[in-house]
C-alpha cells in the first residue's frame, strides 16, 4: 500500500490484488472501512468472486451436495459435482428446471467426449444402478432393433446374455 492525494485532496492508497496483481487506488476512508472486516483479502472483484465461488464449491463438495440420489435408485450429478470446464456439456444435457444429469449418462458422455442425445439410453450391465464405472455401462438407442432395445429403460441385455451362456454351459455339462 502506497499513499498519495487524489484529485479532490482525498488521501488514497494503492491496493494490489494478491491473485492477479492488478493495482487500484482507494480513498483512505474507504480502505479503513474495508480493513475493519477481518476477512479483507485485497482481492479485486473478479478474483474475489472466483475465490468465493471456489470456496463455495469446496464446501458443497465436502458436504456431498454434488451428488444426489433419486428415489428410484439412480445417482444424479449437480453443477457442484462436475468439473467447471465441462459446464457447457452439463448445460446441454441437464434438465432445465432441476439442473441435474444422471451420473451414468454423464460418465458415458465424458467417455464419448460429446453430450448424449435424448434417444440414447445408458444401461447398467450388472443391474446395479449405482455402479457407474464405464465398463459397466452400455449405450443403445431405444426402439432401433439394437441389442437390448425394447420398451422402457434398463433392459439388462448383458445380464440376459450372461444367463443364456450359463444355461448353455450347464446344458452341455448334462
Ligand atoms: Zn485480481
Amino acid at each position: 500500500m502506497r499513499s498519495l492525494y487524489g484529485h479532490e485532496g482525498t488521501k488514497c492508497a494503492k491496493v494490489t490484488c494478491p491473485t492477479c496483481s492488478k493495482e487500484r487506488w482507494y480513498p483512505l476512508w474507504q480502505l479503513r472501512q474495508f480493513l475493519k472486516r477481518e476477512n479483507f483479502s485485497g482481492h479485486c472483484r473478479p478474483c474475489g468472486v472466483a475465490a468465493l465461488r471456489a470456496g463455495h464449491l469446496r464446501y458443497v463438495r465436502s458436504k456431498g451436495y454434488g451428488q444426489h440420489m433419486t428415489s428410484n435408485g439412480y445417482v444424479n450429478l449437480t453443477v457442484a459435482g462436475i468439473d467447471l470446464n465441462d459446464l457447457p456439456m452439463f448445460r446441454a444435457m441437464s434438465t432445465p428446471a432441476a439442473a441435474r444429469v444422471a451420473e451414468h449418462r454423464w460418465v458415458m458422455a465424458k467417455h464419448l467426449g460429446r453430450p448424449l442425445l435424448s434417444v440414447e439410453c445408458i444401461d447398467h450391465m450388472d443391474g446395479d444402478k449405482t455402479n457407474n464405472a464405464i465398463d459397466n455401462l452400455r449405450i443403445y438407442v431405444r426402439g432401433k432393433n439394437q441389442p437390448g432395445s425394447g420398451h422402457g429403460y434398463g433392459t439388462y441385455y448383458h445380464e440376459w446374455q450372461m444367463a443364456l451362456a450359463k444355461i448353455r454351459e450347464l446344458e452341455s455339462a448334462l
